[in-house]
Parts: C-alpha cells; sequence; structure tokens
C-alpha cells in the first residue's frame, strides 16, 4: 500500500484515459491519492475529482505562479472549500523565483494570507518552493506555520533548509528526482530525513521517475519513487511503504 501526496490528475494530460490512468495506481497498490488544486481552474476540477472517487483527496490552494491573478473573495472561497469533508489541506502554496511569473511582493503576501487563513482553520499547509529556499523558510517562520505544520513538496533543498523546515514540524516530501543517477542532493536529503517525516510523491503529470523519466508522470510512479526511497534508506519496500503510507494519514488527518 502506498499514497501518492501529491498529484494533479485532473491535468489536461490525463483527458484521454483518467479513468484507466486511476484504475492503474489502484491496481498497483496505491490506496490513496492527495490532488492538489492550484487556482481558479484547478480547485473545480480537484473537487469533481475528490467527489467521485472515495479514495481521492483535495488539497485547495494558490500557486504562487498564479499569485497576481487571486481576488480577496479566493482566500474565502478557499476558506468555505476547507469545510469540505475531502480537503485535506490548503495548497499547494509557496514561492517561485524560477519561472517568475508573478512579482514576487505579490507572491510573498498571497503566501502569508493563505498561511494565516490555515492557522485559522487548523490546515496543514503544502508548499511549493523553486528557487526560492531563503524566503520560503523565512515567512515560514514569520507567519508561525509551526502552528499547523505541513509538506514541503517535491523538497529539493539543501539538507540546512530540510533541517530548517523539520524544526519547524514539517514533513519532507521526495518524488521522481530521488530516482535520478545525477540527483545527488534530494538522495542524500532522503538519507538524513527522519522516517517519522517522510513522504512520498508523484507531482503527476511531471516529475517522473526513471524509467520512465521523459514521458508522463501517473499516480502509480509512485511505487518507482518508493522502491528508490527503501534502497536509500537501507530498508525493505513493505516496511518502508507501511511508514509512508502511515506518516501520510496522520498528517492529513485521513482515516
Ligand atoms: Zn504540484
Amino acid at each position: 500500500m502506498l499514497v501518492d501526496t501529491h498529484t494533479h490528475l485532473d491535468a489536461e494530460q490525463f483527458d484521454e484515459d483518467r479513468e484507466e490512468t486511476i484504475a492503474r495506481a489502484v491496481e498497483q497498490g496505491i490506496t490513496r491519492m492527495i490532488n492538489i488544486g492550484f487556482n481558479r481552474e484547478t480547485i473545480p476540477s480537484t473537487m469533481e475529482l475528490a467527489e467521485r472517487y472515495d479514495f481521492i483527496y483535495a488539497a485547495v490552494g494558490w500557486h504562487p505562479q498564479d499569485a497576481v491573478t487571486m481576488k480577496e473573495e479566493d482566500l474565502d472561497w478557499i476558506a468555505e472549500l476547507c469545510r469540505h469533508e475531502k480537503v485535506v489541506a490548503i495548497g499547494e502554496i509557496g514561492l517561485d523565483y524560477y519561472w517568475d511569473t508573478s512579482p514576487r511582493d505579490i507572491q510573498h503576501a498571497v503566501f502569508r494570507k493563505q498561511i494565516g487563513l490555515a492557522r485559522e482553520l487548523g490546515m496543514p499547509i503544502v508548499i511549493h518552493n523553486r528557487d526560492a529556499h531563503e524566503d520560503t523558510v523565512r515567512i515560514l517562520r514569520e507567519e508561525k506555520a509551526h502552528e499547523v505544520g505541513g509538506v514541503m513538496h517535491a523538497f529539493s533543498g539543501s539538507w540546512e533548509t530540510a533541517k530548517l523546515c523539520l524544526n519547524m514540524g514539517f514533513h519532507l516530501s521526495f518524488g521522481g528526482p530521488i530516482t535520478f543517477k545525477n540527483a545527488k542532493q534530494p538522495k542524500e536529503v532522503l538519507r538524513q530525513t527522519p522516517l517519522d517525516r517522510l513522504l512520498l510523491e508523484t507531482d503527476a503529470p511531471y516529475l517522473t521517475p526513471h524509467p520512465y523519466r521523459g514521458k508522463r508522470n501517473e499516480s502509480a510512479y509512485v511505487r518507482f519513487v518508493a522502491e528508490a526511497a527503501a534502497e536509500l534508506k537501507g530498508m525493505d519496500f513493505h516496511e518502508l511503504a507501511e511508514i509512508t503510507t502511515h506518516n501520510s494519514l496522520e498528517r492529513f488527518g485521513i482515516r
């Protein structure tokens, strides 16, 4: 049994074969998936999936790339959706200095507002951080994110950054990159991550693990991520699967 803690099964890349893709994941023992709705278009499609499949849960939030489009009422919309029984987190939220599609001061403001909302509602947060390690950690600290904790999704920082996040009560989630031959840093960070803070994800349709790197990713492939993680931890696959599944259910309050 495995959980894919971060997937985008509503993405257009699955329009031709969404049902089959979800069925393949279930066949592979992926018993639960958390789909991420991160803007005006993907929040409704995420909620549709979560309502249609009992094993698909939702996280809803405003992505830093879309920060510039967020309106005041969108925060109320997210707050309202958090009352839905299938919504388990606010996210993905954070900072993206790689694409830089929204001005940084707007990214910061939108990030801060959503951490505030999460604290108000007692919801965990799912953090997207691309090339913005320092500011992400600083804002998490300034906004007292430790009160709710959450997940550093597709963690790509150094062990130094990892420790700061772990100290704020966050879990670290790893995906496809830990299966890449040349990805030294995420492998090293995963090795050092305490087992009770370790989560797995695909971020499908992106970040496809070896041996399908370069092709479309899907939730079934979290199995390859788990195999790589077990090897890096020097553990039996089933033991690692059991621990990370337990962590996922506990962190997101899924029964
Ligand atoms: Zn994502």
